[in-house]
């Protein structure tokens, strides 16, 4: 769906890979304009009567801070959503499984003993906290989803780890939990978007399909499910998001 863009508040929907936001950026259509900014594209447009800025931030923790600074400063986005794949820690956490992130932690972040492990130096935080409105509609409308097409896949709300490694050896994954017991799932973007959002004080929200067991499947389990799941999951959810919510 396109048209003008209304003046209403704008929402930036980030993602690191192209299969996350293909359905989405392919709906924005030919009206939506792009502009090229430090090696990214940011699409603005609209989606379901929404204006939105569609970027991919590219994998990891300074590819996606970059991009999410970029994206505050250069277009005049007051809320922001990302969406993509993870690796899932918790031991209920199934592929398929759907994790809305209650708080962001960045689990490689070790400034020890100068400052707590996992704290942010400077900030007095390890945990960046999603925005509950943003995060509780992402959780009503993928749970409404996952009723309709998720085959029994489950809804999780929680901690989500952040760190600059693609988890698949049992070991590491091992230490992660220990570390970070609480922690659902990995991944290696959100937390470094939750804490650019957070410096800037734009609320954010992260919403994750569990694409592996951070295990030695994973690199397999990973390609097959990002091709074949990972855009409807995320442009099924993040439609019913956009239609919902409030301006
Ligand atoms: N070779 C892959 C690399 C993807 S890295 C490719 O380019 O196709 C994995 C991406 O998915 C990251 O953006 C990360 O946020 C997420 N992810 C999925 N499973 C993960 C895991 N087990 N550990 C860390 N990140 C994971």
């Amino acid at each position: 769906m396109t048209g003008a863009i209304p003046s209403m508040a704008t929402l930036g929907i980030l993602a690191a890979l192209p299969d996350e936001i293909r359905d989405l950026l392919y709906e924005m259509g030919p009206a939506a304009s792009t502009r090229r900014i430090g090696m990214r594209d940011y699409h603005h447009g609209v989606l379901y009567g929404r204006p939105c800025v569609l970027a991919l931030t590219r994998i990891g923790k300074v590819a996606a801070a970059a991009t999410t600074a970029t994206l505050l400063r250069e277009f005049d986005v007051d809320r922001v959503v990302f969406t993509g794949v993870a690796g899932g820690l918790d031991a209920r956490l199934r592929v398929g499984d759907v994790v809305v992130g209650s708080a962001l932690v960045q689990h490689d972040l070790d400034a020890s003993p100068l400052f707590p492990r996992h704290e942010v130096p400077l900030l007095q935080t390890s945990r960046f906290p999603a925005d509950e409105a943003l995060a509780g509609l992402l959780h009503r409308c993928a749970g409404e989803f996952l009723a309709q097409h998720g085959g029994g896949a489950a809804l999780h709300r929680g901690l989500i780890a952040t760190g600059d490694r693609f988890v698949h050896e049992a070991g590491f994954a091992r230490e992660l939990r220990e570390a970070l017991p609480e922690a659902l799932c990995v991944e290696m973007e959100g937390a470094a978007v939750a804490q650019v959002c957070h410096e800037f004080g734009v609320p954010c929200a992260v919403l994750r399909t569990i694409s592996d067991c951070a295990d030695q499947d994973a690199p397999v389990d990973f390609a097959t499910f990002l091709r074949e799941v990972a855009s409807v999951y995320s442009a099924g959810i993040l439609r019913r998001f956009l239609a919902a919510l409030p301006a």
